[in-house]
């Protein structure tokens, strides 16, 4: 029967994924991945009852403990939760627990720290015994490690009785810094603070767990010795006793309350200075928790949200490649589609061929995912273990995938380009970019637009831009009367931007807005640009000697000539319009600012724009050269990282007032 078969191989693969994170704390595959294997087993299990076994990874908590720690028997469970992971299956579990109760009751909410379940027995006040969770029943003793943990007291407040449980947990920064030592020693990396959490502990030299800055929230009991009648009670009188608890539990009445704290930390969970993978929601009374009893696994009383996976595993299909405007020749991964982080990916880039290499990605491949800096799909990692010999190496074309001409590899590069001047792909993209928003900003000059221009013959350079014929466009696909005349203004209207735009417009490489400002400055007009010796240019000061390389070099070409004369003979402005700035007095002279998160009233690149005009240097990543960080809404690790370095950190009203303050 194909679901015996089925269930066989899912118990199987669980089983390896299991031991690998639980007993290894080296997982290979994502926990997303886990999971779904893991629901699907659940189904099929419910679909066929019969085929349920005690060992079924859907019936077992953890793995066994190790035998290099002493056994120790949990007076009572330690369970695993049940998940949910959207609002559907809250409100399903939420109208499944008024249903059994028969009524209406109150529900705790609080954060799913990431990181590994621990008991801690304390004596009349004295902490005899600390253990793991292991497979439930029996965890293995690791008083010894838990005692490095300066969170946790050694001697309560009062000389109480009482098994707690908690997390220990590895804060994020610890975890970098660990990571970061590792590197340098060439060791093996965590993937993550819950995986570093677990190595951590489970040391048998407790001055390794001392070094590695663990830290414990206490988030339940086991025997109820202290009389508490709910959840919460027992919460405030473990707090009394001087255990570690976390302030940012809430009770909730209604599901709408378990929502809205749900919507706040999906939010914000990137401002903690330690990981959490979810929330966690208990049902508070006790005769209630008492009334809904356990399934095998975990409490009917409990449920885990799990956050949207930030890293997924999926399936590379194809591999495709395209031409930019520089003629770089850039891989692209095609996957099968798959949600990461809330939205669904299909595809990635690979960059170039170093980064193939590099990640020894390979067609058929099963490779990680997730979303770097929280947008852009990135491969991670391949998850090597789950290759099956079907994988085939990933082949970069010889010719371009655009216009068939040879292309190159320049010394000392990492990308392979079509340096042929009349490769397509490169002049629409050429196009696409002089007409951009921080370009030229000609409206009505999409992807589309530029495209079906190219294909009617209507665009073969820049200048051909401002050649267009109205006749024509109102001949061609979805152009009607009021798009023509739209557009034309917009072109028309970019001919009286200043020198920079044009600069940025024309995709010299390397040439981006800030240095075309700063060539734009300098040498006042296109021609003044194009006449500059390489010196000159060096001389600016924020242009490095790439930079000049790059704008000399372009301006050597005959095209480049031609192309100045053309725009200057169709009225195009070449002279800077802009207000000067004296860089030595400036306001902001000498200051590093990033910004992150969306700012409410003006766009990042506007802001960043208006605070190089006063001098400030804006970059992109937060390191310690950065003096101030400008952090919109949402802000996420920058803002963290910042906080950690002691970085000053502005608001979007700082923003403004200071930007107000120096403008004048
Ligand atoms: P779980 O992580 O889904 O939830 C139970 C655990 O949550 C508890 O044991 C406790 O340690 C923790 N927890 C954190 N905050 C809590 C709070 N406030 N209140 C109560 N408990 C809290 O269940 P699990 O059984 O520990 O493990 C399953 C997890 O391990 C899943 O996330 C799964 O993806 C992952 N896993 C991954 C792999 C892999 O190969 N990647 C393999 C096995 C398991």
């Amino acid at each position: 029967m194909i679901e015996q078969a089925r269930i066989e191989e899912l118990r199987q693969k669980l089983n390896q994924y299991s031991y690998e994170y639980y007993v290894q704390d080296q997982p290979t595959v994502p926990d997303s991945t886990y999971d779904q294997l893991l629901r699907e087993l659940m189904d099929l299990e419910t679909q066929h009852p019969e085929l349920i076994t005690a060992d079924s990874p859907t019936q077992r908590v953890g793995a066994a403990p190790l035998d290099a720690f002493e056994k120790v028997t949990h007076d009572l469970p330690m369970l695993s939760l049940g998940n949910v992971f959207d609002e559907t299956e809250i409100r399903e579990w939420v109208a499944r627990i008024e249903r059994s109760l028969g009524r209406s009751t109150t529900y705790v909410a609080e954060l799913k720290f990431d990181g590994l379940a621990i008991s801690l027995k304390y004596e009349d006040g004295r902490l005899v015994r600390g253990a793991t969770r292991g497979d439930g029943t029996v965890g293995e003793n690791i008083t010894q490690n838990l005692r490095t943990i300066k969170a946790l007291p050694l001697r309560l407040r009062q000389n109480e009785t009482v098994e707690v449980r908690g997390e220990a947990y590895m804060p994020k920064q610890s975890f970098e810094r660990l990571n970061q030592d590792r590197a340098e020693r060439e060791e093996a990396l965590f993937a993550n603070p819950r995986n570093a959490a677990a190595g951590s502990l489970r040391q048998l030299d407790s001055s390794i767990t001392a070094s590695r800055n663990l830290s414990v929230f206490v988030y339940g009991l086991g025997v109820n010795t202290l009389s508490a009648r709910s959840h919460s009670e027992a919460m405030q009188q473990l707090a009394e006793l001087g255990l570690p608890t976390n302030n940012e539990m809430r009770t909730c009445e209604t599901v709408e309350d378990i929502l809205a704290y749900i919507q706040h930390w999906t939010v914000e969970r990137a401002t903690l200075p330690y990981e959490i993978d979810g929330i966690v929601l208990k049902v508070d009374r006790y005769d209630d928790q008492e009334e809904l009893g356990f399934t095998a696994k975990s409490p009917r009383f409990a449920t885990a949200y799990k956050f949207a996976a930030e890293e997924v595993m999926t399936t590379v299909e194809e591999v495709d490649f395209s031409v930019g405007r520089t003629g770089k020749v850039t891989p692209r991964a095609r996957f099968a589609p798959v949600v990461v982080a809330g939205s669904t990916v299909s595809y990635a880039t690979l960059h170039n061929a170093d980064f193939i290499t590099e990640k020894d990605i390979r067609l058929h491949d099963q490779v990680i995912i997730k979303k770097a800096g929280d947008v852009i799909p990135a491969v991670v990692s391949v998850v090597v273990s789950e290759r099956t010999g079907n994988e085939q190496p990933i082949e970069f074309p010889t010719h371009c995938p655009a216009c068939a001409s040879e292309l190159v590899r320049l010394e000392g590069e990492a990308d392979i380009r079509c340096v042929s001047p009349e490769c397509p792909a490169q002049l629409v993209e050429g196009i696409i970019h002089f007409v951009s928003r921080q370009a030229m900003n000609i409206d009505g000059l999409g992807e589309k637009v530029v495209r079906q221009l190219y294909e009617h013959q209507a665009i073969r350079t820049l200048a051909d831009l401002y050649r267009l014929d109205r006749d024509e466009l109102l001949t061609y696909e979805r152009m009607g009367e009021t798009s023509v005349e739209n557009l034309l203004k917009a072109i028309e209207v970019s001919k009286n931007n200043s020198l920079e735009r044009l600069m940025f417009g024309l995709g010299i490489r390397l040439v981006g807005q800030k240095a075309a400002y700063l060539l734009a400055e300098r040498f006042d007009t296109l021609d003044g640009i194009a006449q500059a010796e390489y010196d000159d240019i060096l001389a600016i000061d924020g242009i490095g000697s790439k930079i000049a390389d790059s704008v000399t070099k372009y301006f050597e070409h005959p095209e480049a000539q031609t192309l100045i004369q053309d725009l200057a003979a169709l009225g195009l402005n070449q002279q800077f319009l802009g207000q000067r700035i004296d860089q030595s007095n400036a306001p902001l002279a000498g200051k590093t600012i990033v910004l992150t998160g969306t700012l409410e009233t003006l766009k990042r690149s506007e802001a960043g724009k208006r605070l190089e005009l006063l001098g400030a240097d804006v970059t992109g990543s937060v390191s310690k050269k950065t003096d101030i960080l400008v952090a919109g809404e949402k802000a996420g690790s920058k803002l963290t990282k910042a906080e950690s370095l002691g970085i000053e950190i502005w608001d979007e009203t700082r923003l403004l007032e200071e930007l107000t303050k120096y403008e004048g």
